[in-house]
């Protein structure tokens, strides 16, 4: 048996209004004048000049905005590191991703191609990248996906859905702030924080668990129910919920997520249907896999009065359902860990569309 040695966030700071420390933070990452700090910013803080004023900006360095309405691409990361390349004399001292999990992915996929020849894509799948990536700052301003401390960048390529799993891609720094968290959509922050609770429902009752990850998913799971089942207040609930996306991200680490992930990869190539509502859309259906915490879903989704999407499969032609079963099904790990080794025996092509067809 050969054991996992993954790497994880070597520094992390967290705290309200901790955003103010980025500047000492950074200082002495700096390599030169010329070498400039780039942040990757999602655009809807554009207009929200209080916070652009707070990114401590020094020489040459640069805020990108990049808007979230769709997940990452392959090719829209090619696309920046040009960008930087030809438009400075030095390569980057760093890149910064404030945004969700979008802009985190865009971020450490960036940091990750301007040390990597080629483009993106042929990078997507595990321990593909040789070079260290330039160093690399994740500051999360929703909570959820715990793409924070991942050991992966997932990205939409011209033939997949798949991450850069490599130890180069983590962070070298992490800003947690969850005052940055105000002002996430109700719908939004709970599509995102059902993605962390999904991790702890497919890690805790999947058949890799072991007592590494199930330490990091129980807690995540009770800050969950925390959040999304009790009365508490708001500031406490943002701080909580910020600390069960990083739990919840440690916890499917040494383990893996399971039949909500492996359908909503392939909601999410065919439709485009972003990964927390996908997650969500798919879960509500699965209650024969996931008794228990299907159930305490519901319940968190009547409390807060949530909408779901409802028969997006419907209408469908079968290539389009034989795309969405051919992407879920190559996701095997997913699959064994949930069901254990002999998972084909239960999740044969007709299993899975139907269970697409309730979707
Ligand atoms: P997101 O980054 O897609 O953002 C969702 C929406 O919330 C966007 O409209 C964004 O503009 C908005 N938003 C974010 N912060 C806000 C704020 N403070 N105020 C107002 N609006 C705000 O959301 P997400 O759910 O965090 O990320 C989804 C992405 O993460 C997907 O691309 C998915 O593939 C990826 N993901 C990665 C990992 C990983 O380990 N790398 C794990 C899970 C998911
Ligand atoms: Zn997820």
């Amino acid at each position: 048996m050969k054991f996992r040695n993954f790497p994880m966030v070597p520094r992390v700071v967290f705290g309200r209004g901790s955003f103010d420390q980025l500047g000492e933070i950074l200082t002495p990452k700096r390599r030169n004048s010329e070498a400039p700090f780039v942040f990757l910013v999602d655009d809807v803080f554009e207009a929200k000049k209080a916070l652009i004023e707070r990114i401590p900006l020094c020489c040459n360095d640069q805020i990108i905005y990049v808007s979230a309405e769709e997940e990452p691409k392959t090719k829209q990361v090619d696309a920046l590191v040009k960008q930087l390349n030809d438009n400075f004399a030095e390569k980057p001292s760093g890149i910064i991703g404030i945004g969700g999990g979008t802009l985190l992915d865009m971020a450490k996929a960036v940091a990750i191609m301007l040390n990597n020849p080629g483009s993106a894509s042929e990078y997507q799948g595990w321990d593909l990248v040789h070079h260290q990536a330039v160093y690399h700052v994740g500051v999360p301003t929703i909570s959820g996906t715990g793409a924070e401390v991942s050991r992966t960048t997932v990205l939409m390529g011209p033939e997949r859905k798949l991450g850069i799993n490599s130890d180069y891609t983590p962070f070298d720094q992490v800003l947690l702030d969850p005052e940055l968290t105000d002002g996430v959509p109700k719908n939004q922050w709970f599509y995102t924080g059902m993605d962390c609770y999904i991790h702890c429902v497919e890690s805790l009752t999947g058949t890799y668990l072991n007592a590494f990850s199930q330490s990091y998913g129980e807690k995540a799971m009770e800050l969950c129910e925390e959040v999304y089942l009790q009365d508490i207040e708001e500031k406490e609930s943002q701080d909580k919920l910020m600390m069960a996306s990083w739990h919840g991200g440690m916890s499917i680490a040494y383990s893996q997520v399971g039949v909500a992930h492996a359908m909503s990869y392939g909601l999410s190539y065919l439709l485009g249907v972003k990964h927390g509502i996908g997650n969500c859309m798919v879960f509500d259906e699965i209650e024969e896999f996931y008794p228990e915490g299907v159930k305490v879903f519901k319940k968190m989704v009547d409390k807060h009065q949530i909408y779901i999407p409802k028969n997006v499969c419907a209408g469908l032609s079968d290539k389009e359902f034989d795309t969405m079963i051919n992407v879920s099904l190559s996701l095997e790990p997913l699959w064994e860990n949930a069901l254990g080794k002999d998972w084909k025996d239960t999740i044969t092509r007709h299993k899975l569309r139907e269970l697409f067809e309730r979707i």
